[in-house]
């Protein structure tokens, strides 16, 4: 059953909002019709009417985190991504410890433990969770950050708390954001990145948009986060935007296939005029073409090598790249420090 939410606005208590767009996501089992609203005064774009938090859940299932994927191709997709991420917080954070929330199957957390950081994830799905733990040793709590919180009463906080790609599935941001305040050290920080409610390409693809589909719930520009961040304590360090698709693209591998055979599929499936959500179809033909000889500990002693070649986040291209400076890219990150109150 789903209920109407966000009335009024979390953010800014405005009762009206304007329907966005509606679609429907049958290949991912949602029920019905997906909509999704814009609030009318402060821009917050979130889905409503919503399914319960129950069938939420239920609807990530096991397919959810791509566990059909093999590890080395999905290191070669993030590795550009991460390696911006590991070049600025290694400047900006001095004690080497971090827990990440919805920390998946552990990629970033087997990166920085690499480079010598002591980890913890916090992630709800337990077949993820336990491959981190498996697969790369990362210590990972299997459960909501709410409940990680009612389970450690050691007290124990870090210095820094990262959220990335997890706060737009967050059906209740408030009491996610007072969980987080209770798990992070004062003057501590977090990183949120998350996908951009002001992102340009929503104007010209729509709900084709890369960031929208039915578990993004909530979606951010860069003034709904750093205001709401503002309001929860916190000073705003740094906030830039970037494209997922242009940095993914860029292999880091030299000789390795995966990223680059992905999005020549994509490419091959659209002049055949079949949908790239086709999956069965995409599926198949990335596996003919890609690398078969991946390995899972070269790419992360190769990915950790890369972080040390570019130490400065505004050196590397990410940063000089067109739309970082503008916050129209399709992910907003923002760097929130904890003041005391
Ligand atoms: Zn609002």
């Amino acid at each position: 059953m789903k209920q109407e939410v966000n009335n009024p606005c979390f953010l800014c208590g405005s009762t009206k909002s304007l329907l966005l767009f509606e679609t429907t996501y049958p290949d991912l089992n949602y029920p019905g019709i997906f909509r999704l609203d814009k609030c009318d005064s402060c821009g917050l774009l979130f889905n409503s009417p919503r399914l319960s938090e129950d069938e939420l859940y239920k609807l990530y299932g096991d397919n959810y985190y791509f566990f059909h994927r093999r590890h080395s191709d999905e290191f070669q997709r993030i590795t550009n991504i991460y390696r911006r991420t590991i070049a600025l917080i290694e400047q900006e954070v001095k004690q080497k410890n971090v827990v990440e929330i919805g920390s998946a199957k552990g990629y970033l957390l087997a990166l920085l433990k690499h480079r010598g950081w002591q980890v913890a994830g916090i992630e709800i799905s337990a077949k993820a969770a336990a491959q981190a733990q498996a697969k790369f040793g990362v210590p990972t709590f299997c459960g909501t950050v709410e409940q990680y919180v009612e389970q450690n009463n050691s007290g124990i906080k870090f210095p820094l708390v990262m959220a990335i790609d997890l706060f737009e599935h967050i059906p209740q941001p408030m009491n996610f954001l007072i969980s987080i305040d209770s798990i992070l050290e004062q003057d501590g920080l977090l990183i949120i990145d998350t996908p951009n409610g002001g992102s340009r390409n929503i104007l010209t693809l729509g709900s084709e948009w890369v960031g929208f589909n039915p578990f993004h719930i909530f979606l951010y520009s860069k003034e709904n986060l750093t205001q709401l961040l503002a309001k929860m304590g916190y000073s705003i360090e740094r906030v830039f935007s970037y494209n997922n698709r242009r940095l993914a693209a860029a292999n880091p591998f030299p000789g390795g296939a995966g990223v680059a055979v992905k999005s020549k599929v994509k490419s091959l499936l659209r002049k055949a005029g079949v949908h790239e959500h086709s999956r069965n179809a995409y599926r198949k033909l990335v596996g003919y073409l890609r690398n078969k000889n991946g390995d899972i500990k070269r790419h992360i002693a190769a990915s950790a090598q890369l972080v040390e070649k570019e130490p400065h986040y505004l050196e590397t291209e990410d940063a000089r790249g067109e739309l970082a400076g503008e916050y129209g890219g399709d992910n907003i990150v923002v760097f929130a420090r904890k003041r005391a109150q």
